[in-house]
């Protein structure tokens, strides 16, 4: 099976993203946009994989504190076979450090995970073909900041040609304590 390792995005944060993907479009963006019920944040990616209960293990002991997620900027990632079009987070401390707990985890788990440079980002669009080669100046993310408050473990596969992420095992992150940012 095909696995990786995800925030889930709430509500508030899924509106912004789909009003972001309607903009591009009707500034002309074209590509294969992301599904709402499908828009997420990689923490790590395990790739094909028999071993589901060494990572739900993995997960399941995850300890960090909730922390919001801020949406920065959009980015491109320009690939031969398409660009992928994604909307930035702020790459805060929170964040960063519990990317580096869940990899460190999946690691001493025996997982061979890539060790290219975590960039948090949502993708919104894959093979995205842009108008003009550039992203459209005009469209823009709000400012916004969403609460993460779990980790998942996610079988990524198809059902009825359609590309679903399961959930595996979740692991409830901290609330923390009244008072404190
Ligand atoms: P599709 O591949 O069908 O376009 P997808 O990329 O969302 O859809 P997966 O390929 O299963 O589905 O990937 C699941 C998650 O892991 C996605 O967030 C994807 O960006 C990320 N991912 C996939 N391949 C890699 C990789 N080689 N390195 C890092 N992250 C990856
Ligand atoms: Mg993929």
């Amino acid at each position: 099976m095909r696995l990786f390792v995800a925030l889930p995005l709430d509500e508030t944060m899924r509106d912004a993203l789909c009003r972001a993907m309607e903009d591009l479009r009707a500034a002309g963006v074209r590509g294969r946009f992301s599904h709402r019920e499908n828009l997420h944040l990689t923490l790590a990616f395990l790739g094909e994989t028999p071993r589901l209960a060494q990572a739900c293990r993995a997960v399941a002991g995850v300890e960090a504190p909730a922390f919001d997620l801020r949406l920065e900027t959009f980015g491109l990632f320009r690939r031969q076979e398409g660009s992928i079009l994604w909307a930035g987070l702020t790459p805060s401390a929170p964040l960063l450090a519990l990317q580096r707990q869940v990899a460190g985890r999946l690691a001493d788990a025996g997982f061979v995970l890539e060790n290219r440079p975590f960039s948090p980002h949502l993708t919104l669009a894959r093979q995205a073909q842009l108008p003009g080669g550039r992203l459209p100046g005009a469209v823009q993310l709000p400012r916004l900041s969403a609460r993460a408050d779990r980790v998942v473990l996610f079988e990524s596969t198809r059902q009825n040609g359609r590309l679903v992420y399961l959930p595996r095992q979740t692991r409830t992150l901290a609330q923390p304590l009244e008072g404190t940012p």
